[in-house]
């Protein structure tokens, strides 16, 4: 049995935050926009490369959304930093743009009961519709991202064919999409999936554009980035704290969180750039904020040894 061959994996990956608009929309409580543009600040001075930040849904749609323009006007925007934007359609897209957003994305799925349920589309339909919105965003000269859900698992239909993973992300790498996200929606991936998937997708479309999802719902987070890192993807998903619930295994943590995320990929060599003590202090601040306790072991784990060298202190 061979070693697990470092000298082989990516040297540097770019974590995508996912806390302040994932993570937060899954949370009951609705967050004052002075809290969320403070955790966004807060997150912005820890070196993350890219953060997403609110989505321009329709005002009335989500409660907890309905002051994305006010949330990219007040943060500071922070050179190096890619702040990101969901814009579900050419209107989102038009807020976003007066917003002065350089960064969007959209939302497909790779099964169709999925999209039926969710966003009420066929997968065709929901390209057709944001195929308008990347082809506009394209010309204004924005970068776009663009969220495979449901890749490896789907909470309506069960198994979903890895076919159909790679004809939605044909589909939108055609179209012209910067980054393609592959999320673990249900957290049901285990590695093999991710290295099946992973290998049908670089047949399609370059490994630098590709980026990975998981969620931690069942502990697999991060054995599936190690296979990803295996299969030379270097871009991975996480919010602090593993903010976020599971909104279809009610009670399961939902986000792979960026503390155990960067704290494997140091322990690996791997750089980030991205500092774990600065992430910890964003995800202690929105934990005062949400009034809760957070998932994240590692996060966990830090603020048990502060609390006790604390102790020892006094
Ligand atoms: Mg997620």
């Amino acid at each position: 049995m061979s070693a697990l061959d470092l000298a082989s994996l990516p040297k540097r990956v770019k974590v995508c935050e996912m806390g302040p608009r994932d993570g937060l929309q899954n949370e009951a409580a609705v967050v004052a926009t002075a809290d969320k543009v403070r955790y966004i600040d807060l997150l912005s001075a820890s070196g993350l490369a890219m953060i997403e930040t609110t989505s321009f849904v329709r005002p009335s749609a989500i409660p907890q959304l309905t002051d994305a323009q006010e949330v990219m006007t007040q943060i500071e925007r922070r050179p190096g930093v890619t702040y990101v934007c969901l814009t579900p359609n050419l209107r989102g897209l038009e807020r976003a743009r007066a917003a002065g957003v350089r960064a969007v994305a959209v939302f497909t799925a790779a099964s169709e009961s999925f999209t039926k349920r969710n966003i009420n589309m066929t997968i065709d339909e929901s390209l057709a519709t944001f195929g308008e919105v990347v082809r506009a965003a394209r010309t204004e000269g924005l970068w776009v991202r663009a969220y495979v859900s449901t890749a490896f698992g789907c909470p309506y239909q069960g198994a979903v064919p890895v076919e159909s993973v790679v004809r939605v992300a044909a589909a939108l790498a055609e179209m012209g999409v910067d980054e393609l996200s592959i999320g673990d929606t249900i957290g049901v991936a285990t590695p093999n999936a991710v290295v099946d998937v992973a290998a049908a997708l670089q047949e399609t479309l370059p490994v630098e554009r590709l980026a990975m999802h998981f969620h931690d719902t069942r502990g697999t987070a991060l054995a599936n980035v190690v296979a990803a890192l295996q299969m030379n993807v270097a871009t991975f998903d996480s919010s602090s704290g593993g903010l976020g619930g599971c909104p279809y295994a009610p009670g399961a943590t939902g986000n792979l969180a960026t503390e155990d995320l960067l704290y494997m990929l140091d322990g690996m060599g791997i750089e980030t750039g991205v500092s774990l003590e600065r992430v910890r202090d964003a995800s202690r601040f929105i934990s005062g904020v949400v009034g809760r306790d957070l998932a994240s072991r590692t996060y966990r784990a830090l603020e048990a040894s502060a609390a006790r060298a604390a102790a020892c202190a006094s």
